[in-house]
């Protein structure tokens, strides 16, 4: 919300809320004019800056590239709207003025063989259902986008736009001939790999419950290989995010249209290798691609290694699962034993929080190094992102302020919320020759 009347207000003809920054007379307590002169000039300096950076913020066309989504049999109740539980709905991306999000075909890497591929399939095909049951049920507030221009279309006509991503290959079960079934749904990025390593290549995060080498392939596979060429033929953009360092070097080499990492940070200032060290983010800007940086706590800023195993191992215990995450849905018992291991989890090893401030030093050294053509914005909301200022989409005018701090032109601004993007994507499409 912002002292700019609200594009969601707008619509539904509410009267907007304003926020903090529209009281431009704080009262104080004391009868020293002196320091309520003070308070005001300060209160309305900020309120100058906040409300420039907000009409700025609206006027943006705003991409968010990783949101993942329940599977639809947890959600059957959800409308969409409005869903105090989901840090995205259409709710919080209107008044949020996130116009654009790439909702997410995730699928959780299950053992490379017949069963496990089909386990994901499904699972990747329960998320999209979610996603068509959003876009059916609310074609007036948002739509599908399969390539730039109707992603601009869309926006002008007053809608928020939906992309489909797929995050994790391991439902294509080697076989780059099944990627085109999921082109034809709409996908448009493709993330060969998740936590676990697959028959694609290897991951920046190897299973560790299932003993797994640092490095399963070494690189990209034969299969890998031909993943990516069938995506650059198809016109589906190439996701090194959660690729190995050299898995994902690789395949920003051998593809032939510019590739993305969709929501990852900068390994240079947290040491993780899930992060992207500088020759995987030059490898990236040499396709002419780009690097969306994630808003992710333990991505952004060092957390405790021991901290989410021990949450995992938990959830499993009591049987929460990835799309279900709520502890009011357990037994009495087994949700007193859920809060009580949250609560010694907190204990031993507490939650670090990153702040935009912190999202924006790994923009700030991706644009220092790769250059503001070659760096976008990322969530992952529903997925684990999501940090102090960011926690919804509701409150993304926040990053632009902090964009706009830093000294970010408007232009910059634009390239980072989303041009970068349909540029790449557009190059994409352009390399293509789907038929
Ligand atoms: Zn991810």
């Amino acid at each position: 919300m912002n002292c700019a009347t609200t594009r969601h207000a707008r619509r539904s003809g509410e009267t907007p809320t304003a926020s903090y920054c529209c009281l431009k007379n704080p009262t104080t307590t004391r009868t020293d004019t002196m320091l309520a002169t003070i308070l005001t000039t300060l209160a309305v300096g900020l309120c100058a800056t906040t409300g420039a950076a907000d009409e700025l913020h609206e006027r943006l066309f705003t991409i968010d590239t990783h949101v993942d989504v329940p599977r639809i049999e947890e959600v059957r109740e959800f409308d969409y709207l409005s869903v105090p539980s989901a840090q995205v709905d259409i709710s919080k991306m209107e008044a949020g003025h996130l116009d654009a999000a790439f909702f997410i075909l995730f699928s959780s890497q299950t053992p490379m063989d017949t069963a496990g591929y089909k386990a994901g399939r499904e699972e990747a095909m329960a998320r999209y259902a979610t996603i068509r049951r959003m876009l059916d049920r609310h074609p007036d507030r948002i739509a599908l986008a399969r390539t730039a221009d109707e992603a601009r279309a869309i926006h002008a006509s007053g809608k928020l736009v939906a992309f489909l991503g797929m995050e994790n290959g391991n439902p294509l079960a080697g076989d780059s001939a099944n990627l085109k079934q999921y082109y034809d749904l709409g996908v448009r990025y493709l993330g060969l790999l998740h936590m676990g390593h697959n028959d694609l290549g290897d991951s920046a995060d190897p299973n560790r419950g299932r003993h797994e080498a640092e490095k399963l392939h070494g690189g990209l596979t034969d299969a890998g290989h031909a993943v990516v060429a069938e995506a650059n033929r198809l016109g589906i953009m190439v996701d090194v995010s959660h690729a190995q360092r050299d898995t994902a070097i690789e395949m920003a080499e051998v593809s032939k249209a510019p590739v993305i990492a969709s929501h990852s940070a900068v390994r240079a200032l947290n040491d993780i290798s899930r992060n992207m060290d500088d020759d995987q983010l030059k490898a990236v800007a040499a396709t002419n691609g780009v690097v969306q940086i994630v808003a992710f706590n333990t991505h952004l800023k060092k957390g405790h290694r021991e901290r989410m195993p021990a949450i995992i191992k938990l959830a499993q215990e009591v049987g929460l699962t990835a799309g279900n995450h709520d502890p009011n849905t357990l037994s009495p018992a087994m949700r007193d034993k859920y809060l009580a291991g949250r609560a010694e989890i907190d204990r031993k090893w507490p939650k670090v929080t990153a702040t935009v401030s912190d999202l924006v030093d790994h923009i700030d050294y991706a644009v220092k190094l790769i250059g503001i053509d070659h760096v976008g914005i990322a969530s992952d909301f529903g997925g684990g992102g999501g940090i102090e200022g960011w926690r919804d989409a509701s409150e993304t005018p926040n990053v632009t302020r902090e964009l706009v701090a830093r000294g970010y032109s408007e232009e910059d601004i634009a390239k980072l919320w989303g041009g970068n993007l349909l540029r790449v994507l557009e190059d994409v499409q352009r390399a293509a020759t789907p038929q």
